[in-house]
């Protein structure tokens, strides 16, 4: 019998639904679909929480990318230096508009090393997006001052790292763009799809407002080839609710991550940080050699776990072409067949957490 799932979507809803229930009927009485107040209104409180002067509501995280790196110009024969242990979006954006991604091992934490960037710049070399994993930040001033030296830009892949913190600042207005999912399973998260993007730079803003409508500066004037991505209004709405409790959200985060690293410390390898990360985690990953052995016997006792990612991207078959092999990047792929997520959402009960920990103590990892 399963004691604990990995993800619960309908316990959250339970907690808001009234509220919600009551936004969607307001809403449908607006008859304000696409655009309007509402999205509005979403945009300048996520902008806001995610301190960046501007943010733009797309269709989704992948578009996100996506349209970042059109709105600067991104494609054929460039390339775009990345890492091959993330969502397969963030190649798969890159790929999307021509250019090819480049990876990067990363650090013991997941995240872009920055001692690797210079030695995979080309001349083709146009941006670098640095994955926040988990929703630990990478290590930002290295990399922005790499990108600086030579002339690229910086998108940051923030799907899993709303809210966290990285030196005193919030992921996302590092970069040129922070590239935000607002998918079920992430932090702030709609019913659906829906993704954002955040910026400081007015101009970019601008470009990108043109991209994610067409290229229409009216109704009827079109002044470039744009794409259809506009975050729905109706899950701008839900948004507007859902963000004021995201504080709330990350405390009860903080409380089982912090449960989890004192209880798990001496048994597996636990998710580090610095002095300086304030983390809202998405994801909480430990290591074990005895990975399999330990997500079977945790399965058998009701807990479900799951992978991020246990493909590393350059291993892919839609990665053929860029012609990696095993053995290319050696601690993603030894992370790979190590890592381990557990269950990490607001609405685990302590009893569950006290479960997870006491089965994975209990576990014979010799
Ligand atoms: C979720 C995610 C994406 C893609 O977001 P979608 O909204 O699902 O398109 C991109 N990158 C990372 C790291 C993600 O976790």
């Amino acid at each position: 019998m399963v004691k604990v799932r990995f993800v619960n979507l309908e316990a959250q809803l339970t907690l808001i639904k009234d509220v919600i229930i009551s936004k969607i009927t307001s809403f449908l009485e607006s008859g304000y679909y696409i655009f309007g107040p509402e999205l509005n209104n979403f945009e300048k409180s996520v902008a806001e929480y995610c301190e960046s002067k501007f943010a733009i509501g797309v269709g989704n995280g992948t578009d996100a990318l996506f349209l970042s790196l059109k709105a600067l110009g991104i494609g054929n024969g460039d390339e775009v230096i990345t890492v091959p242990n993330s969502f397969i979006a963030t190649a798969g954006a890159i790929s999307a508009t021509g250019a090819k991604p480049v990876f990067i091992d990363v650090k013991d934490d997941f995240t872009m090393n920055p001692n690797l960037i210079e030695q995979a710049i080309t001349e083709k070399t146009k941006a670098i997006i640095p994955v926040h994993l988990t929703g630990k930040i990478c290590d930002m001033d290295p990399i922005l001052e790499i990108a600086k030296k030579h002339n690229l830009f910086v998108i940051e892949d923030a799907a899993q790292s709303i809210g966290s913190k990285y030196k005193g600042k919030k992921s996302g207005s590092f970069g040129d763009f922070g590239c935000f999912s607002l998918h079920p399973l992430k932090n702030l998260n709609c019913f659906g799809d829906g993704g954002f993007i955040t910026t400081n730079n007015e101009e970019l803003y601008n470009k990108l407002l043109l991209l994610r409508n067409h290229g229409l500066i009216n109704r009827d004037e079109c002044v470039l080839w744009g794409y259809n991505s506009r975050l729905d209004s109706l899950q701008a709405a839900i948004l507007s609710i859902k963000i004021s409790d995201l504080d709330k959200t990350k405390e009860r985060i903080n409380y089982i991550v912090n449960k989890y690293k004192s209880g798990l410390k001496n048994h597996v390898e636990i998710p580090s940080h610095e002095d300086y990360d304030d983390i809202f985690y998405h994801t909480f990953i430990i290591k074990t050699d005895k990975r399999n052995e330990l997500k079977k016997y945790l399965l058998e006792k009701g807990i479900e776990t799951s992978i991020h990612y246990p493909i590393p991207i350059h291993l892919q078959e839609a990665a053929r072409e860029l012609r990696y092999r095993k053995g290319d990047f050696p601690i993603v792929e030894k992370q790979a067949e190590t890592i381990l997520s557990l269950p990490l959402y607001p609405e685990l009960t302590n009893e569950q957490i006290d479960l997870i920990i006491k089965e994975i103590s209990s576990f014979n990892f010799y």
